[in-house]
C-alpha cells in the first residue's frame, strides 16, 4: 500500500490557484480562510501544488460565470503570471458554470472543483472492489451532465481503468460533438454496468452481515472527521496492520478487527471512511451500503482530533453526516485523539470541558487506553436500558436474545406478537428501537 504514496509523489504536481466564494448570510461549519485551508490540504493529497488563491465575497452566485465576470478575468490574469494550470474551486460548480468556465479560462487551464477533487482522491484510495465499483459510480454520476472536451478522454480511458482517471488526466483535450454524444452513451453504459455489479457486490455483503450478527460479538465503529486518527486508533488497539497516513482519506473501505475487552469481552472494530465538510452527495449516495455497516453498529466512538483547530466544527459536520445516514439513534462515545501533542497536560482537561463524557486519548501514544476499554465494556455490557417492545412474531431471535441476555419483567403474548417489558444490555437499544411500544411495528427492518 505504501506503493501507492510513492506513485502519487511522483506524479508531476500540476501547479493549481485556489478560489473561494463566500456567500452573505449563509451559514458555513469553516470559514472562508479554514475551507481554503482544508481544500489546500485536498489539493495536496491528490497530488496538485498550490501556486495562489482568490477569494470573492457575494450576495448570489453569477448564474453564468458563478463568480463575478471581472472577477474571472481578475483570476484569469493572475493565474498566467503564476503559470497555473488548474483552476480549482471550494464550492461544486453547476454543469452551467463549469461550461462558462472552462470557455472564459481558456485552453491551457483547467476548471475543477471541490467534489472532482474528492471524488479523485477517493479513486487514488479505493482498496476494495466495492470501494472501486462505488467510487467510480459516483465519478461518472458527476461527470455525464458535465460532459465537455475536457472530459471526453475520460470515458474512453475509464472503460479499462476503473475509476483510476484521475486529476492529473483531466487535461487532455478530447475531439468534438460527435465523439461527445458517443462518449455520453459510452458513459451511460457504464454507469449501468457498475449498478449492476453493485447489487451483486451487496447481496453476497448482505450474506455476510447476517452471519456476522448471528455471532453476537458487538460492532463498534469508528468514525470521525478525516485525519482524526481512526486508523491508528484501530492500529494501537489491534496491533493490525491498518494504513495509516497523513493524508485526507487515506482508508476508503471499512476494515474490522477483533479487539479483546476488560473481563474476557470482545468486540469488533469496525474502520470508516472519514466524514468531511461538503461531503459530495453522489458519495454519500455511492456509500451508502457501506455506510450501513455503521447502521449495524452497537456502538459509535467518534475520534476527534481536539488539537485541530476546528475540531468542533468537524464534530459537528460528522453529526450532520450520521443524520444524513440515518446512524444517529446508534449511541456514541466521544474520543479526544492527540493529547500528547498538547504541552500542558492540562489542556486535555480543558478540551474535556468542551466534550462532556468524553475520553481523552493519544492513539498513537496509546495514552488513556485503560479508561477507554473500561467505558466502551460499560457501554456495551453493563448499562442496562429500560424498553417496553413489540415483537412480531417472526422476530423470534429478538424475542429469544432478549430472554437470554435481558431482564425480562412482564410479557404478554398477544395477536401480533409479544409484549415484552424489562432492561436490555444498551449495545442492543438499537435492534429493538424499530418496535418500541407506541412506535408503528415496522415490517422487515433487517
Ligand atoms: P484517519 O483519517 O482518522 O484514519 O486518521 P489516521 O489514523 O490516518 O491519522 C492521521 C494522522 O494523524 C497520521 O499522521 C497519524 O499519525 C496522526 N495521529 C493519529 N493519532 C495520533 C495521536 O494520538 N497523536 C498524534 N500526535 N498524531 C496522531
Ligand atoms: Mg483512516
Amino acid at each position: 500500500m505504501a506503493k501507492k504514496t510513492i506513485e502519487l509523489k511522483q506524479q508531476p504536481r500540476d501547479r493549481t490557484f485556489l478560489v473561494g466564494v463566500e456567500l452573505y448570510g449563509e451559514e458555513q461549519l469553516l470559514s472562508m480562510d479554514d475551507s481554503l485551508a482544508e481544500l489546500e490540504m485536498l489539493a495536496h493529497t491528490a497530488g496538485l501544488e498550490i501556486v495562489g488563491q482568490a477569494i470573492q465575497r457575494l450576495n448570489r452566485p453569477n448564474p453564468k460565470t458563478f463568480i463575478g465576470s471581472g472577477k474571472v478575468e481578475e483570476i484569469k490574469s493572475l493565474a498566467e503570471e503564476f503559470d497555473a494550470e488548474v483552476i480549482l474551486f471550494d464550492d461544486e460548480l453547476s454543469p452551467r458554470h463549469q461550461r462558462e468556465l472552462e470557455r472564459l479560462f481558456g485552453e491551457k487551464m483547467r476548471v475543477l472543483d471541490r467534489t472532482a477533487l474528492i471524488l479523485d482522491i477517493f479513486a487514488q484510495h479505493a482498496e476494495t472492489h466495492e470501494g472501486s465499483l462505488q467510487v467510480e459510480l459516483a465519478q461518472y454520476e458527476y461527470r455525464l451532465p458535465r460532459l465537455t472536451r475536457a472530459w471526453t478522454h475520460l470515458a474512453r480511458q475509464a472503460g479499462g481503468a476503473g475509476g483510476r482517471a484521475g486529476v492529473g488526466g483531466v487535461g487532455l483535450r478530447g475531439p468534438g460533438e460527435k465523439q461527445l454524444e458517443v462518449d455520453r452513451r459510452e458513459i451511460q453504459r457504464r454507469i449501468d454496468f457498475l449498478k449492476t455489479e453493485l447489487e451483486k457486490v451487496r447481496a453476497h455483503r448482505e450474506r455476510y452481515r447476517a452471519r456476522r450478527k448471528k455471532s453476537r460479538i458487538p460492532v463498534v465503529a469508528l468514525v470521525g472527521y478525516t485525519n482524526a486518527g481512526k486508523s491508528t486508533l484501530l492500529n494501537s488497539l489491534a496491533k493490525a496492520d491498518v494504513y495509516v497516513a497523513n493524508q485526507l482519506f487515506a482508508t476508503l473501505d471499512p476494515t474490522t478487527r477483533r479487539v479483546e475487552l476488560p473481563g474476557g469481552h470482545a468486540a469488533l472494530f469496525t474502520d470508516t471512511v472519514g466524514f468531511i465538510q461538503k461531503l459530495p452527495t453522489q458519495l454519500v449516495a455511492a456509500f451508502r451500503a457501506t455506510l450501513e455497516e455503521i447502521a449495524d453498529a452497537e456502538l459509535l466512538l467518534h475520534v476527534i482530533d481536539v488539537t485541530h483547530p476546528n475540531a468542533q466544527a468537524q464534530a459537528e459536520a460528522v453529526h450532520q453526516t450520521l443524520a444524513e445516514i440515518e446512524a444517529d439513534h446508534i449511541p456514541i462515545l466521544t474520543v479526544l485523539n492527540k493529547i500528547d501533542r498538547f504541552g500542558n497536560p492540562e489542556m486535555a482537561n480543558v478540551a474535556l470541558e468542551n466534550f462532556p463524557d468524553a475520553v481523552a486519548i493519544s492513539a498513537l501514544k496509546e495514552q488513556g487506553f485503560d479508561e477507554l476499554l473500561a467505558t466502551i465494556t460499560r457501554k456495551l455490557y453493563e448499562n442496562y436500558v429500560e424498553v417496553s417492545v413489540e415483537l412480531p412474531y417472526e422476530q423470534g431471535a429478538l424475542i429469544a436474545l432478549f430472554h437470554e441476555q435481558g431482564q425480562v419483567d412482564r410479557v404478554e403474548h398477544t395477536r401480533l406478537g409479544v409484549e415484552i417489558d424489562g432492561r436490555i444490555p444498551g449495545r442492543l437499544l438499537a435492534r429493538y428501537r424499530p418496535f418500541e411500544a407506541g412506535d408503528m411495528i415496522e415490517e422487515e427492518v433487517d
